[in-house]
């Protein structure tokens, strides 16, 4: 698997022509906010590729989405850097239960989720970089940490040390205690120095796959990853001395909520040991989604694949105008009743837009964008695109179709 840039081709953002309100953002430390005209660093977690692009994923990549497409079409720049976990347990074992080669399995994956997410118009990464790609940096990263006293060996394996930073848990001891032990954390290895370091190098065992490394032949552990993908591409050559013009690094590091402890934290905090400085203005985390009253999951069964839709026939503009429906922190249920509503709701938006005669549309292009503006308030902006469609279909006059269409497309990624 190869670093690649720009790794699918992004459509054209129309530009709208209106002033954009500063973009209000929740993080999981409270508000702050994305100055339209600025630019913005931007990394999200990406997959680790043993399976298909499920709605959950989807749903994530989605909101960044629009946190990129905002800020854009405000003028600023947005330097946006996705990796992909590439070489981790479920991905061994996935390749192991199904006989096939890892590093295959990982591409195929990776092939369908570009795609898939081409189709759902989500716009490409600038970086997009497999974890296997940046084993250099590893090594630097963490003798980088050594040297500032934040790592330890234990059998042959490199442990961080997270003693001096456990007054910034976004949790209680307890309950991360029992998330780190449910997420690929060893809490109960004996001989740690705290239960909640995680590992930084794993010593080569069994045969499985393996780096040589100046701290032995092994491979990384997945926090350390996202720590030195993220510095290096959104920082360049200050990736291990950081920046001191600036208070935080990066602008916003995003994922899905199941990521907020331990990766997201232990992401910051190796961040912090390597550079010394803040890792990201604010956290974004995004809701999980259910089906039908469960709760979405690769051991339930029940996972809804984007690529499975896409084959059935729908249109990836129901999908995504679908996901559009609810908050992007909340989480939420999918159903097929849901996907039903949204293909007729498509098709009343499309019949509207048709028309000779529209509503007009410069306020609903304001309310929609005002309600991006506001954590991304997304289940507003369909109401009011709703809204106009129910006046339109009531004979209201004066709208501009080509503007509207516009605005749907660039801010909200709906191509109609
Ligand atoms: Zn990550």
């Amino acid at each position: 698997m190869e670093i690649l840039e720009n790794p699918w081709p992004n459509p054209a953002l129309p530009l709208l022509g209106v002033e954009l309100p500063t973009l209000t953002l929740k993080s999981t430390s409270g508000s702050f906010d994305i100055t339209p005209g600025n630019d913005l660093r931007m990394y999200v977690c990406g997959i680790t590729p043993y399976d298909a692009t499920h709605l959950g994923h989807a749903a994530t990549y989605l909101t960044f989405d629009l946190i990129n497409r905002y800020t854009s079409l405000g003028g600023g720049k947005v330097h946006f850097v996705e990796n992909i976990t590439d070489i981790d347990e479920p991905l061994l074992e996935r390749a192991e239960r199904d006989g096939t080669d890892w590093e295959s399995l990982g591409q195929r994956e990776t092939d369908l989720f570009a795609s898939d997410m081409s189709a759902l118009r989500i716009l490409a990464p600038e970086w997009f970089v497999p974890a296997t790609k940046t084993m250099d940096l590893v090594d630097v990263a963490i003798s980088a940490m050594q040297n500032n006293g934040f790592v330890y060996e234990l059998e042959g394996d490199l442990y961080f040390r997270t003693q001096s930073f456990l007054d910034e848990l976004p949790y209680s001891l307890e309950t991360c205690l029992s998330i780190f032990g449910e997420r690929g954390g060893d809490p109960a290895r004996p001989g740690k120095e705290h239960p909640l370091d995680p590992v930084l190098w794993l010593a080569n065992k069994n045969g499985e796959p393996g780096w040589d490394s100046s701290h032995g032949y092994g491979r990384p552990g997945w926090h350390i990853e996202c720590a030195v993908i993220s510095l290096r591409y959104l920082l360049g050559s200050k990736f291990l001395t950081g920046d001191s013009t600036r208070t935080s690094l990066i602008d916003i590091q995003g994922g899905g909520s199941d990521l907020i402890f331990p990766h997201h934290f232990m992401s910051a905090v190796q961040v912090k040991a390597i550079t010394g400085q803040q890792f990201a203005r604010g956290y974004v985390h995004t809701g999980m989604i259910g089906l039908d009253g469960e709760k979405m999951s690769k051991s339930k069964g029940n996972l809804v694949f984007v690529s499975k839709l896409l084959a059935e026939g729908v249109d990836p503009v129901v999908i995504r105008f679908a996901l559009l429906r609810d908050h992007y922190s909340q989480d939420r249920m999918w159903s097929e009743a849901k996907l039903i509503q949204s293909q007729a709701d498509v098709d009343r938006i499309r019949g509207a837009l048709s028309r000779n005669e529209v509503a007009p549309t410069t306020q609903v292009v304001a309310q929609i964008i005002n309600a991006l503006s506001q954590n991304l308030d997304t289940p507003v902006a369909i109401g009011s695109l709703l809204a106009w469609v129910e006046a339109t279909e009531a004979g209201q006059t004066g709208g501009s179709t080509g503007e509207l269409a516009r605005a749907l497309d660039s801010a909200l990624g709906l191509a109609f």
